[in-house]
């Protein structure tokens, strides 16, 4: 039985960096900003915080098991999925690889941020600025020039997008 110290956390969050969001398998369940927290609690337990990506995500329990089997194959056996809503997941939890990704992966990421990354999403000042560019651009092509065909894409996250230059669909990834 491993003792929880720091550097067995750290191992932790590089175990579960290789979990992979089950709807964008090309972005980690990290880089989307889902994992929360990888924490000691009590009797060595391991605590693993998560934030799904909107309340009542159907891929949590996809995520739960997937984090369960990374666990178990890095020798994990004690630990405990704790989910967390508030606050609750915002776009802005995102890191910049990930946006990147989801555009190589022919999904516009969010536009605009809420608040800056700095501060803790508690901290973040409440904005009422209505927002000025509403049109993705195009992941492929990066026209500008694109109509939204319906409020959700493949899941209730997205949007469906049609690029009226390269006439092809994509999603766009709605920031919240
Ligand atoms: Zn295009």
């Amino acid at each position: 039985m491993t003792a929880l110290d720091d550097l067995t956390l750290e191992h932790v969050w590089e175990v579960l960096e290789a979990v992979p969001d089950p709807e964008i398998p090309v972005v980690s369940i990290r880089e989307l900003g889902i994992l929360r927290d990888v924490r000691r609690g009590t009797n060595e337990t391991l605590e693993i915080v998560v934030t799904p990506t909107y309340s009542g995500c159907p891929a949590m329990y996809q995520i739960a098991e997937d984090i369960g089997a990374a666990l178990n194959a890095a020798g994990f056996t004690k630990y405990r999925i704790e989910t967390v809503l508030a606050p609750a997941w915002t776009t802005d939890w995102m890191t910049k690889a990930a946006r990147e990704k989801l555009k190589q992966y022919g999904i516009a990421p969010p536009m605009g941020n809420c608040g800056s990354n700095e501060h803790a999403p508690q901290e973040r000042p409440l904005r009422f600025v209505p927002r000025i560019v509403d049109k993705p651009a195009c992941p492929r092509c990066g026209s500008l020039h694109t109509e939204r065909l319906a409020q959700f894409g493949s899941t209730a996250c997205k949007a469906l997008y049609r690029c009226m230059d390269c006439r092809e669909p994509f999603d766009y990834f709605k920031p919240y």
